[in-house]
């Protein structure tokens, strides 16, 4: 394992998250290294670290005034073993091929925890949507799908929402594709409701988050009633995360976006979270306005000179990452404990970073690491996939029921393998574990390929 990890980082130095979130799977699986000396001949560990196809690309598009810029396109192949790749696309100024891997291979192992038949991929482009007009939105996402249209197919690649591609852009993206194909396939998930869209996509991952930690609560014979909950991030998981909870009787008292956070000791009631779906959504505003509104709430601007984030420091019960990765380190890990919370449950991807992992893992905390916890979009992604092959949409009960279920699926098959591996009621190793027996399984099932 220390071999594959130092010619991981010797090829690619400069790849720090896709390393961080390879050696967190690593560590997990040593023992179902130990249980399976073939492995190593096998050379699992080295085939399952490296992409299938990497493709990188030239997204030139044209500005309101005529300025002509490029971004750069990205799309990870990762892991085909269980099903086409599947995964969202990220667009914002921090993604590098680096970014890319690391999501691409979350994504193998939380797809394969999902039951379903999904393998991995993820993609994206550093081009940032904000303060960009709808058309300049559309000409780059035309631009970028006319290149990535010839590697995807709803057999193939099937790419879906993550940080700044939501409903509009995936609908740009749709359109391009149809346009250059010819033809109305399931080829992107997240879609609108009137051309193809699954009830509760939207909703699924926050949704998912908070379901997986009811279980992880109920274990202990508590629930979320009454609870007082830190989320961060204020998109799509923020919102839906935030929403659940407050239907389970939680109270959610932060919301931040990447220039600060807001404080509402009152709680976030129904009627705050409409206002910040429609600041978020409609008008693309910023979180600070939260606190122009609502004057009992307080606004605290992000200061990158501090070596922690505030967020983390008010008292509470559980914990929400909902923003970005690496978002908590170990010393928001340790405020997080002083402030009484005992749940963590990532609606984002590696929110925590490996000092904070061993803060909430000494202190006991329960802990759902994002790959099992926010598997809920991807999970309800793939029903939407299922739909529309079937050329059929499921009623809204259905997709929630359906997706309840694989949440409580894979909290049980995460606290199993643990149990199995001798590390019980430690859901990060269970999950990866569980993700990686599965995917290796169906890769040795195939050959070498
Ligand atoms: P959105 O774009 O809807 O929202 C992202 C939120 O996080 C915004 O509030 C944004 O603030 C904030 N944010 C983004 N980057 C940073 C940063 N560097 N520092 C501080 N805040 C930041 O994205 P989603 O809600 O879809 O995604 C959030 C997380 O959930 C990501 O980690 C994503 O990978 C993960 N995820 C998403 C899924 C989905 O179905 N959408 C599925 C599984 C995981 P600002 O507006 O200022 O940028």
């Amino acid at each position: 394992m220390d071999q594959v990890m130092s010619q991981l980082k010797e090829k690619d130095p400069e790849q720090r998250e896709f390393h961080q979130a390879v050696e967190e799977v690593l560590e997990s699986v040593k023992p179902v290294l130990d249980r399976n000396m073939e492995y190593r001949q096998l050379a699992v560990l080295q085939r399952i670290t490296e992409p299938e196809r990497v493709i990188l690309f030239r997204v030139p598009w044209m500005d309101d005034q005529g300025q002509v810029h490029v971004n750069r396109g990205f799309r990870v192949e990762m892991n085909s073993a269980l099903g086409p790749y599947k995964g969202g696309l990220r667009f914002h100024p921090s993604v590098n091929l680096g970014i890319m891997k690391f999501l691409a291979f979350e994504q193998v192992f939380k797809n394969s925890l999902t039951t379903l038949s999904m393998g991995g991929g993820k993609g994206g482009s550093d081009f940032d949507p904000k303060g960009k007009s709808d058309n300049e939105v559309m000409r780059f996402c035309q631009s970028f799908m006319a290149e990535l249209s010839r590697h995807i197919g709803p057999n193939t690649d099937v790419p879906a929402g993550d940080i700044g591609v939501g409903a509009r852009e995936i609908g740009f993206l749709f359109g391009m594709y149809k346009k250059l194909r010819n033809e109305f396939t399931g080829v992107l998930t997240g879609k609108s409701l009137s051309w193809g869209g699954s009830l509760i996509r939207p909703e699924a991952t926050g949704y998912g988050n908070v379901y997986f930690a009811a279980e992880m609560l109920a274990e202990h014979g508590e629930t979320f009633y009454g609870k007082v909950c830190l989320v961060s991030g204020s998109g799509n998981v923020a919102q839906f995360t935030t929403e659940k909870i407050l239907e389970l009787g939680g109270k959610v008292v932060t919301l931040s976006d990447s220039s600060g956070y807001i404080y509402d000791e009152a709680g976030i009631d129904a009627d705050k979270l409409a206002f910040v779906k429609l600041l978020k959504n409609v008008r693309r505003g910023r979180i600070s306005e939260y606190a122009e509104k609502y004057q009992e709430a307080v606004y605290v601007p992000s200061d990158s000179s501090l070596d922690h984030n505030p967020l983390w420091r008010h008292k509470a019960d559980c914990a929400f990452p909902c923003a970005t990765e690496n978002e908590i380190n170990g010393k928001d890990g340790l405020s997080l404990i002083e402030g009484g919370v005992r749940l963590v449950s990532e609606g984002a991807n590696m929110p925590s970073t490996p000092e904070a992992v061993d803060v909430y893992l000494d202190n006991k905390l329960l802990y759902g690491p994002g790959k099992a916890a926010n598997a809920g979009g991807v999970a309800v992604s793939g029903l939407e996939m299922s739909q529309n092959s079937m050329r059929l949409s499921w009623p809204r009960e259905e997709v929630d029921n359906r997706l309840k279920d694989i949440m409580k699926a894979i909290h049980k098959t995460c606290l199993h393998a643990a149990e199995d591996y001798g590390v019980k009621g430690n859901y990060v190793a269970g999950a990866n574990i569980a993700g990686f027996v599965k995917v290796v399984n169906a890769m040795l099932d195939q050959g070498l390929v």
